[in-house]
């Protein structure tokens, strides 16, 4: 992952001083040059080269020391010749890992800032404060800064098996750990054993902080936790779950994307069974 290939920043280098990496965005797509199996976010000087007028932009920082922006375009503007507008989705495995990351933040901020132009409180227009990355009511003071939707992730084990569902809306076929919102008031532990309990009717123990991943759809972080089975049979929650199964590690279903904090989860969990096996003579 990107721990230190992207230095987040708010002010960008005046003037610029080498071609910039531009996240453009029309609501949730991002603009790409695309070749077969592969697509980048435009690079340049100004967003003018590629005639285009954004209606707003940040500066996000540098990535590898060159300097990153997310902007955004009305919702007519066709895509410049060359370039196409792609969900973000749809680019897993093809854009770039540490450029999704950064894409990932883009495409947050920006729905951030086209949602927060009125003061929720007073309705006031609000302004951009320049020390920090949030907008400012001049009316009320109320500061309102990009929101964050905790969620967790779940991977129940049960001696050789992994508790795996599927929702409605997944690929054909794939499976993967359990997911939910966190409430309000609720600590991370809570939230898992109570989703799990709630989609599967299966009660947990053991919990085990793994690895947590922005989940920019459109606004969560994914916080995932590796458990061990306690009790119950599985009872999928119709209203989440169309199937929930124990699969035996050496007969696992189709499994999510690998850019995906899922898959990585699963993954290593599986290596950590493998590990466990006893040697065979
Ligand atoms: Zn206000």
């Amino acid at each position: 992952m990107m721990f230190h290939a992207f230095e987040p920043a708010l002010t960008p280098p005046e003037p610029l001083d080498q071609p910039a990496l531009w996240f453009v965005f029309q609501g949730n797509q991002l603009l790409v040059r695309t070749a077969p199996g592969e697509a980048a976010p435009l690079t340049g000087l100004r967003l003018a080269e590629f005639g285009l007028e954004p209606v707003g932009v940040h500066y996000l920082g540098r990535h590898r020391g060159q300097p990153c922006f997310a902007a955004e375009v009305g919702a007519d503007i066709p895509a410049p010749e060359g370039l196409t507008w792609s969900g973000l989705r749809a680019l897993f495995g093809v854009l770039d890992d540490e450029m999704l990351g950064i894409a990932g933040r883009a495409v947050q901020i920006t729905d951030w800032d086209r949602t927060h132009r009125f003061c929720g409180r007073c309705g006031t227009p609000t302004e951009r404060r320049p020390q920090e990355r949030a907008r400012v009511c001049p009316s009320c003071q109320q500061t309102h800064y990009p929101r964050i939707a905790p969620a967790v992730m779940a991977l129940v084990r049960r001696d050789d098996q992994l508790l795996l569902a599927r929702s409605p809306h997944f690929a054909p076929g794939m499976h993967s750990a359990l997911a939910g919102f966190v409430e309000a008031g609720e600590s991370l532990e809570e939230c898992l054993v109570r989703e799990v309990r709630e989609e599967v009717g299966v009660e947990v123990q053991n919990l085990c902080y793994f690895s947590s991943q922005p989940w920019p759809f459109p606004h969560s972080l994914m916080i995932a936790f590796k458990c061990d089975y306690a009790g119950g049979e599985i009872t999928p929650d119709p209203s989440e779950i169309e199937a929930a199964a124990w699969f035996h590690l050496d007969e696992l279903p189709i499994l999510p994307n690998r850019v995906s904090i899922a898959r990585r989860l699963i993954d290593a969990t599986i290596a950590d069974m493998r590990a466990s096996e006893a040697p065979r003579a």
